[in-house]
Formats: C-alpha cells, sequence, structure tokens
C-alpha cells in the first residue's frame, strides 16, 4: 500500500464557491469528527474519477482538522486484469468468472491488507478493487465502520459478479451509490446515494488567465480553435464509446466540413484496457488531420480544452457518474451526453446540453450541428451549465454529505 502525494488545499479557499451556511456546517462537522480517523482505500493515485475524487476530498477534509488518510493498493497487471473484469461485469459485459480470477483477487487483496498497520474508525473502500480485503480488516480493526462506496454504474451487472460482490457486503456496514438504482440489488444493512462533484480550486477546473489560455493552446496545435471543435475527454475505455464519438463527429462533419474532434485520454492505472483502446482508436484516425487522439494531457491542458472546445461529447455506453460532464458544464461549454448513468443528473436536456440514447449516432451529431451552428444557443446553455454545476456538483457539497455519512456511521450527535 502506498500513500499518493496530495496538493495543498484550505477550505478558506472554497469561500467564493460555498455559501456561508454551508462552510459553517461543514466546520461544525468536522468539529463532531474531532477524534474520528478515517482511512480511504482505493487501488490508483491517478487517472479516473476516483484518484480525481480523492485528490481534493483528502486534503481538504485534512484542513478541516479531521484525521484522513488515503492507501493506494499495490498490485501487478494480473490483479488489474482481473478487477477490470469485475468492473466490467459489474456494468453488464464481463467474461466468465472463474475460480482462478477469484484466487488471483483475493491473494492481493489479503496481501495489502496484511500491510496496515494503523488503526481507523472509518474505513472507506472505493468501488470493488480492495473488497478483498474486508475480511483482514474487519479482524485488525474489530470497531471500525466499513463504508463500500461504489462509483461503478450498476444499472445491469452480470449475475456471476453481483454474486462475487455481493459476497462481501454482511462485511459493509453502510453502501454509498452514486444513484438510487445502482443499489437496488446490493445487500448492504443502510444505503445512501451521494453524487460526485468537482473541485473548482484544481487546475483541471480553476479559471485561467487569457495569457495561460493562449500558451495552452499552442500546446495543441496543430489541434486549433480557429475553427469549431467537438472534443471527448475520457479514459480508452470501450465504455466510454470513443469509436462512438468518432461515428458522431464523422457524420456532424457532414454538415461542417471544418470541424475537428479532440479525443483525449488518460491511462488509468488499474486500467489495463487503456493502451490497447488507445491503439486502435489511433489507428481508426490516423489518416484524419482532424481527428485529434491526444494522451496524458496536463491539467491544466485539459482544462483549456474543456473550455475552449464549441461541444463537448460524452458518449458513454455506462456511466457511473462521469465527471468530465460536470467539468465541462463548469467552463461553460454545452455537452452532448448518452442518457446512461451519471450523464443525466448533469445534463439537462434543452438547457446546458442534450441527451441521447447511446447508440443513437444521428442524433448525437445532430445535436452537435445545431449547437455548433447556433452561438447563442451555446452562450446560454454555457450560462445555464454554470449555475447548474454550481448548485449541485461542487467538492463543499459533496463533502457536506460525506461528513455527515461519517457522522452518522459513528453515532456522533451533531
Ligand atoms: N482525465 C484526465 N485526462 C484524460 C482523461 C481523463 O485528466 O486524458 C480525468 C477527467 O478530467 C476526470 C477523470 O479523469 O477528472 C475521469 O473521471 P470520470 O468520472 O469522468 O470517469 P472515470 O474515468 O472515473 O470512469
Amino acid at each position: 500500500m502506498h500513500a499518493p502525494s496530495l496538493p495543498d488545499r484550505s477550505i478558506e479557499g472554497y469561500a467564493a464557491v460555498t455559501s456561508h451556511d454551508r462552510l459553517e456546517r461543514l466546520r461544525e462537522l468536522a468539529a463532531a469528527l474531532e477524534d474520528v480517523r478515517i482511512l480511504h482505500l482505493n487501488s490508483t493515485a491517478t487517472g479516473g474519477g476516483v484518484a480525481e475524487l480523492l485528490r481534493s476530498i483528502v486534503p481538504v477534509c485534512d484542513d478541516l482538522g479531521i484525521d484522513t488518510d488515503w492507501l493506494v493498493m499495490d498490485a501487478d497487471d494480473d490483479f488489474f486484469e482481473v478487477t477490470k473484469a469485475i468492473h466490467n461485469g459489474l456494468q453488464g459485459n464481463g467474461p466468465r468468472l472463474t475460480s482462478a480470477m477469484k484466487s488471483t483477487y483475493r491473494e492481493t487483496a489479503e496481501r495489502n491488507a496484511a500491510e496496515l498497520d494503523a488503526e481507523y474508525d472509518v474505513v472507506v473502500v472505493h468501488d470493488p478493487q480492495p473488497l478483498g480485503m474486508l475480511e483482514r480488516l474487519a479482524d485488525a480493526m474489530p470497531d471500525a465502520s466499513i463504508l463500500w462506496r461504489c462509483h461503478v454504474d450498476l444499472t445491469d451487472p452480470d449475475d456471476a459478479y453481483l454474486a462475487f460482490v455481493s459476497e462481501y457486503m454482511d462485511r459493509v456496514d453502510h453502501a454509498i451509490f452514486s444513484r438510487s438504482v445502482y443499489g437496488a440489488e446490493i445487500d448492504a444493512p443502510t444505503k445512501s446515494v451521494i453524487h460526485p462533484s468537482i473541485d473548482p480550486l484544481a487546475p483541471k477546473n480553476r479559471s485561467l488567465d487569457e495569457e495561460t489560455i493562449a500558451a495552452e493552446c499552442d500546446r495543441l496545435d496543430p489541434l486549433s480553435f480557429e475553427t469549431p471543435v467537438v472534443s471527448q475527454v475520457s479514459r480508452f475505455d470501450p465504455w466510454k464509446d470513443q469509436f462512438g464519438t468518432l461515428a458522431v463527429f464523422r457524420r456532424a462533419r457532414e454538415a461542417i466540413p471544418e470541424l475537428q474532434l479532440a479525443l483525449v485520454g488518460g491511462m488509468a492505472g488499474d486500467d489495463p484496457e487503456g493502451i490497447e483502446l488507445y491503439e486502435r482508436v489511433a489507428a481508426e484516425a490516423v489518416d484524419d488531420p482532424d481527428v485529434h487522439v491526444l494522451t496524458d494531457l496536463p491539467d491544466t491542458t485539459v482544462n483549456v480544452l474543456q473550455r475552449c472546445s464549441d461541444v463537448v461529447v460524452q458518449k458513454s455506453l455506462r456511466e457511473g457518474f462521469g465527471l468530465v460532464v460536470s467539468e465541462a458544464l463548469w467552463k461553460q461549454t454545452p455537452v452532448v451526453g448518452s442518457n446512461v448513468g451519471g450523464i443525466p443528473l448533469q445534463v439537462e436536456d434543452g438547457r446546458n446540453g442534450y441527451l441521447v440514447e447511446p447508440d443513437d449516432v444521428e442524433g448525437a451529431a445532430d445535436r452537435v450541428v445545431s449547437l455548433l451552428e447556433n452561438e447563442t444557443r451555446r452562450t446560454t446553455f454555457g450560462a445555464n451549465a454554470r449555475e447548474h454545476v454550481r448548485d449541485r456538483f461542487l467538492l463543499s457539497r459533496q463533502l457536506e454529505e460525506l461528513l455527515e455519512t461519517f457522522v452518522e456511521a459513528r453515532d456522533l450527535e451533531c
């Protein structure tokens, strides 16, 4: 297990985007949690939404005076092959789950659990990867409250994978889902819903001066914002449907010949499918100078791309939440997204973007074109988008709900 390095964050920094009442409430909750030690466990420090969330939540909790650690599992490719299969199976398309896969999973999880030497009062297990640590963890910390935070889209899971994860639920005190429908088939003692959020102070989301924007635009050359740009920022993952986005782009280009597409993807440390899919997408686009397939961009460059794109597309087939949607909306860029998972929580059809069915390439292309052809609508949608994210998907709201959950788990007064 290892502890990732974290940025500095101060709760005061959020005053401009957080109501006075909410800041006060956060301080009250933090005071109630004064003697509570909290541990977050997951399987990657970089790439993907969970790492993105913890990179902000953990330092802010520390600043509030809550003793919070984040530990990341150490594992090899065999383990991550299995856990990606579990992720895919829970989202409804996994390979056959074999006993060899289960053994690989359990051995790595137990080896990581054996390395834990400190004691905690609350342990938050993110996603399925660390669930295999729970037996040892419950023995080592019998008084700890164990929370499972599931970020996966559980709309239609494969039975074998649902059963596998369910085996661990008798070790869990409380399960947290990103939408209530995801928890329907999970038998945890208590359950709640907390929507994820973006950090407005993170380099990926903060406001930027004109000089920085211009420098980052240069970095993206030969992509040019002189002609319309559509982009999608996502791990290279079959669920993110980069090939579908490419098809939407090609159709939209029939109406707008100078259109460009940026397909940006990072490689999450716990996702072995990334490289292969990246290579396939890059090969498909190699002869098309208006398609830019980019990897591992710095956060400020992602910020500029989301900010300067005319339309962002999120053509996922399943999507636990999809932080990238709020990231784009916060920067006042309308989003055309699939009507799956967490996307409809964020995209308000006809107000800040459009929702389309995940297999509707033609419908998505029509929506992209109608936005590209109407600057006034893009501006109105962009203003609505920022307000929607300000109301519902910023860090302080999520933090309040999370701290309330910890207070309840420890049966504290607040
Ligand atoms: N991300 C990034 N660079 C990339 C691709 C993704 O920084 O090339 C970030 C993205 O900005 C977001 C996170 O990774 O903060 C992805 O989270 P999301 O919830 O959208 O999807 P997940 O990867 O967790 O399925």
